[in-house]
């Protein structure tokens, strides 16, 4: 068995039912176990910052799929979501990145893994740090929690724990 995880970010409405229909569709997938969800997370867009606020989590799995077998199935969810690419690290109605497959170290045109910026990222690491803070990311030597701990307090104060309010119920 193979265990990765994986970031979802989403910042189209209705954004919460995106997570879920991503959660469902990948639970769906043969071979594929959802082990642990972390919370969900209103964080400010980052880079491209002329958005709206995402939501993020981030799962842990367990699966036979190989890391391009994942690949492939987090994209067919991201179509079947409506996924649209125009603006780089633009508005998403859904993004699946395969932060960590075992402790592999990938880099093919396709994938690479672990994820390229998931160490920088407070939108990444404070879910998955949830989840798994003592994980030692491969290529890095760190662990989660180091990793958070060395990102900028400015990055991190605006990542809350996102409540439902009412507006967004329907
Ligand atoms: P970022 O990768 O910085 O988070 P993004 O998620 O918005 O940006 P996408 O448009 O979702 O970028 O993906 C661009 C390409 O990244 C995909 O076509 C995919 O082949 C590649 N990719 C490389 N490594 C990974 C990975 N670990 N998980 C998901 N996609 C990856
Ligand atoms: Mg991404
Ligand atoms: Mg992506």
């Amino acid at each position: 068995m193979n265990k990765a995880f994986i970031a979802l970010g989403t910042n189209i409405e209705p954004r919460k039912e995106y997570l879920d229909q991503a959660i469902q569709l990948l639970s769906k997938v043969e071979d594929v176990q959802i082990i642990k969800k972390s919370s969900i997370y209103q964080t400010p867009p980052v880079g491209y910052t002329n958005q709206a606020d995402f939501l993020n989590m981030v799962l842990e799995i367990s699966t036979r799929l190989s890391s391009e077998q994942l690949l492939d199935q987090c994209q067919e969810i991201e179509n079947e979501l409506g996924r649209k690419r125009t603006i780089r690290f633009g508005p998403r109605t859904i993004d699946l990145d395969i932060l960590v497959f075992n402790e592999e170290n990938i880099k093919t045109e396709r994938l690479t893994i672990p994820h390229p910026r998931m160490d920088i990222r407070a939108f990444v690491l404070v879910p998955l740090n949830e989840l798994a803070p003592e994980l030692r990311i491969s290529g890095l030597g760190k662990t989660v929690k180091q990793l958070l701990h060395g990102l900028p307090d400015q990055d991190k104060k605006d990542i809350t724990k996102w409540k439902m309010v009412e507006s967004e119920e329907e």
